[in-house]
């Protein structure tokens, strides 16, 4: 098939290419991201493969079918960028990467964590200057600490594990509770209970309408003073005023983002000669007790070589059949 590949780095075609080795498709890379504006590129494609941020959106849908375009790989298990019930009307089917490395993304959330507790980020930087002063850096014990869950799906649950091993009590919240987590002690509260009750509250729950400001002000409002909040599910789970409220009045200890709700126009670019337009996001870089990175949770050599593998598994069965391994259903995108 000949595929239209969006928002492609260095990275992805290095990937990408060596997993279509088996194949043989034809591929061709853009950097841009997928949008009304770069349309035109996928002119002549069978189908296009796109990512987090790129927009596959109503009229974006209409510009694929009408250049004949039955299938949308998705390099992300995350759906939200895409309009799935304009897919179904246009006949586009869309895939994703349900799996490429859970233990990527939950391994890079507890990089946060250790982090903002420890900040080995400020120490760095001050033993290089000649600085050992210990004032600032202190952190707190894991160990016996209350942590929250919020969504104990494939990434969460290793989380919970993860933290368990580090000795903390773990509550979670999920509308579909894990037997695997309450096999390991995890043990199920209302969101309620959840938010007022933990040291630490991790997200790793999916954008949906039921998520969208999940941590919104009522939200911090309830949570116990001094919270470490770590979000690395998608940035629209939390409203960022709110939090930088929270923030301000101490209810919010740290905060690691490595998602942020309008990360589309900042993040996988070097934009280090510009300056930030995004008040919002430039506030949040202000506080000493915010760590953020720019969506790199998933990046690891295994993620992306999985990531790579399972879209050309899914391109190649739907020129087979035209059914596609990891097809994406409306109900999924409504959560
Ligand atoms: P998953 O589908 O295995 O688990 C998601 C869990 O969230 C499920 O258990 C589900 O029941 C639960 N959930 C759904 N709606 C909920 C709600 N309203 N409240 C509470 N829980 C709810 O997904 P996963 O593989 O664990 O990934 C989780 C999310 O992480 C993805 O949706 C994606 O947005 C994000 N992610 C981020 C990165 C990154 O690089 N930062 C990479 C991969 C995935």
């Amino acid at each position: 098939m000949h595929v239209a590949i969006f928002s492609t780095k260095s990275y992805d075609r290095q990937f990408l290419s060596a997993a279509n080795a088996a194949y043989c498709h034809k591929l061709s890379f853009f950097d841009a991201r997928l949008s009304a504006e770069t349309i035109q590129l996928a002119t002549g494609a069978e189908a296009v493969c796109a990512f987090v941020n790129d927009e596959v959106d109503r009229d974006v849908l209409a510009g694929l079918a009408s250049r004949g375009i039955r299938l949308v790989a998705l390099r992300s298990a995350g759906v939200n960028n895409v309009d799935l019930e304009a897919a179904q009307r246009e006949g586009i089917t869309v895939a994703r990467v349900p799996a490429y490395s859970p233990y990527a993304v939950a391994e890079h959330t507890m990089a946060l964590i250790l982090t903002l507790n420890r900040k080995t980020h400020r120490a760095y930087n001050r033993v290089r200057e000649g600085n050992f002063a210990l004032e600032g850096l202190l952190g707190f014990d894991l160990n016996a600490k209350t942590a929250g869950v919020i969504g104990t799906g494939k990434i969460g649950e290793i989380v919970a594990k993860i933290l368990t091993g580090f000795g903390c009590n773990v509550l979670a919240y999920d509308v579909r509770p894990n037997p695997a987590c309450e096999a390991m002690g995890v043990r199920y509260v209302s969101m309620e209970e959840l938010f007022p009750s933990c040291d630490l509250i991790t997200l790793h729950c999916p954008l949906t309408p039921a998520t969208h400001h999940l941590i919104n002000a009522e939200a911090v409002r309830r949570l116990k003073p001094g919270v470490m909040l770590v979000n690395t599910s998608r940035g629209g789970v939390v409203d960022t005023r709110a939090v930088i409220k929270g923030l301000k009045d101490g209810t919010i200890g740290s905060l690691g983002l490595d998602v942020y709700e309008e990360e589309t126009d900042l993040f996988f670019e070097d934009l280090s000669n510009r300056f930030i337009s995004d008040d919002v996001f430039a506030r949040l870089l202000t506080f000493p007790n915010v760590l953020m990175t720019g969506h790199q949770a998933f990046f690891t050599k295994e993620a992306l070589a999985n990531i790579a593998e399972t879209t050309m598994a899914n391109i190649t069965a739907f020129e087979a059949s035209g059914r596609a391994v990891h097809e994406v259903t409306v109900e999924r995108g409504r959560g």
